[in-house]
């Protein structure tokens, strides 16, 4: 429809997640006509890939070794809060309830999509259990079909280890993500977590 690398750059804008073919075409033109944005869009980008690297504890994003919180001496080892995405962390982390260290395990069970127990960072999970003295793993996956799954896999794989596993009490908009909550009502459904049964 453009003339190249105009269609080059409206075709890689609208593979990204959210920006339809409208949007794709609006921020082409856009950045077409501001040279000095584009610059720094464009080393941004660049910044992202040569620098973030993945936590290899906890697999949250990291800028060269460990992340930033599994760095940090005064974070409680014996705590684990599991969440789906590394977003998920940043929204404990503004509710200021939380002291202990992160297990990012890249998304939720999901069968229909082909997301089973070996595309999760399952096993890393359990290997920290041992490797890292922890005494409770909050379950801190999303309050929707694939979370709920999720959470309840991993306390039946969890309990016989010896550890104390918690739910975050319910409270949350059900089928709604983690990242979307407010920080009060996350706090609170962190606050009121509870042992499972599993
Ligand atoms: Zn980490």
């Amino acid at each position: 429809m453009y003339t190249g690398p105009l269609q080059g750059l409206v075709d890689e804008l609208g593979r990204l997640p959210g920006i339809g073919p409208k949007s794709a075409q609006r921020i082409a033109f856009h950045i077409l006509k501001v040279p000095e944005d584009a610059v720094r869009l464009a080393d941004a980008i660049v910044a992202v890939k040569e620098r973030i690297t993945m936590c290899p504890r906890c697999f949250n994003v990291a800028e060269g070794d460990l992340c930033s919180i599994c760095a940090d001496p005064r974070r409680d080892a014996t705590v684990v809060c599991v969440v789906e995405d590394p977003r998920d962390i940043v929204a404990v982390e503004k509710t200021q309830e939380f002291r202990g260290r992160y297990h990012v395990l890249q998304g939720a069970l999901n069968p229909i999509e082909g997301v089973g127990p070996d595309q999760l960072r399952v096993k890393e999970l359990l290997g920290r259990i041992e490797g890292e003295e922890v005494a409770e793993v909050i379950l801190c996956t999303n309050p929707n079909l694939e979370g709920e799954a999720t959470a309840m896999y991993l306390a039946r794989l969890l309990k016989p280890l010896g550890v104390t596993v918690t739910r975050i009490a319910s409270g949350l908009p059900v089928g709604g993500d983690l990242e979307y909550a407010d920080e009060l009502t996350l706090g609170r459904a962190l606050e009121g977590r509870r042992e499972v049964d599993a």
